[in-house]
């Protein structure tokens, strides 16, 4: 490998907020470290079209405190296949760039490992509110999500609380449960129920309900990850079994958006240097991790293959501080 005069930074998959302060952090330790620094529209996708610029140190002031991303991001069939990812590498090779840093999940990663079996060079920077990237404990984008979801709950609660209802809140994830579990109990719901964990909902929810009814309550928080079911048909066989009024709220994209926090905005700052570190030092195919309080850096490879549970005390408290 000659040396590194280019890099290039894209957002890819869905955004995350905290992604703008990654962006700023590769750019601005980069430019540090005597690289010009390009910037990629819209992800893959865009990638493919050479929709590629140079960025300086200005480009990325104010976008610290902003949500989403500023290089937008975009999903591309094209580029999951084999002749679309050799477009790819020509197209980093005509704009002379000697290294990518890919800031995404874990399907974006899947992308980065096959560009670097062909030859590019390429890190990853862990960003997806559903914080599934098994191999870093944090990942960008996560924690403001929590906030942003527990912050629209507790209005709930105050009318649920009003009209003595239950409410079943739907929150994102994907195939996840870390932030249904997180805003679950940061909320005080009376269930959390998440696709890792197999539930009844006659016996596990609306059982669980009357007891509590029976014990005093009289409005009640059900948190449901989106990869666990639909909260608007939960939410009518909660009111059919139990006769207790039952609402659905679906958060959606909501828990997208917003200015991202400090958590955030810290590890993005983080990543980004350690990405650039990462190439400085020779280091590729890596991907940047928080792991243990420690920003750190390991295979991609091995990244892609490992797997993350929820964490074990978190699935008996919501029970034990019912
Ligand atoms: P999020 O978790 O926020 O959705 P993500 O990075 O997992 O983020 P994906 O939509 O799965 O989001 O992936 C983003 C892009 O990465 C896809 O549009 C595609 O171009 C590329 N990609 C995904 N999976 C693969 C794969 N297996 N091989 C090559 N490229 C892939």
């Amino acid at each position: 490998m000659g040396e590194i005069k280019k890099i290039a930074v894209l957002t890819s998959g869905g955004d995350a907020p905290g992604m703008n302060a990654a962006i700023r952090s590769v750019v601005r330790a980069g430019i540090k470290e005597g690289y010009e620094v390009y910037g990629v529209q819209r992800g893959y996708h865009g990638l493919l079209r050479g929709e590629l610029e140079q960025m300086n140190t200005r480009d990325v002031s104010e976008i610290l405190q902003r949500g989403g991303t500023m290089l937008h991001t975009a999903r591309s069939k094209e580029f999951t296949e084999e002749a679309g990812q050799q477009k790819a590498k020509e197209i980093l090779e005509v704009f002379g760039i000697d290294a990518l840093i890919v800031i995404g999940g874990d399907g974006s990663f899947r992308g980065a490992r096959d560009l670097s079996k062909l030859g590019v060079p390429v890190i990853g920077i862990p960003a997806t509110i559903d914080n599934d990237v098994a191999c870093s404990d944090f990942s960008i984008g996560f924690d403001t999500a929590v906030n942003t979801g527990l912050a629209a709950i507790d209005r709930i609660r105050e009318t649920a609380s009003s009209h003595e209802r239950c409410s079943v809140i739907e929150v994102m994830g994907r195939n996840a449960g870390f932030i249904a579990m997180e805003v679950g109990i940061g909320c005080g719901a009376e269930c959390v129920l998440i696709p890792e964990v197999a539930f009844d909902l006659e016996k596990d929810v609306c059982q669980q309900l009357l007891k509590g009814r029976n014990m005093g309550k009289h409005h009640f928080i059900v948190v449901l990850a989106e990869g666990a079911g639909s909260a608007v048909e939960m939410a009518k066989t909660i009111e059919e079994i139990t006769e207790i009024e039952t609402r659905a709220t679906v958060l959606g994209y909501v828990q997208r958006g917003g200015s991202p926090s400090a958590f955030d905005r810290m590890i993005a700052s983080l990543m980004g240097i350690r990405a650039v570190e990462c190439i400085a030092q020779g280091r590729f195919n890596r991907v940047v991790i928080d792991r243990e309080g420690r920003i750190q850096d390991i295979d991609l490879e091995e990244g892609l293959s490992m797997k993350k549970t929820i964490y074990p005390g978190s699935l008996g408290a919501v029970d034990t501080l019912f």
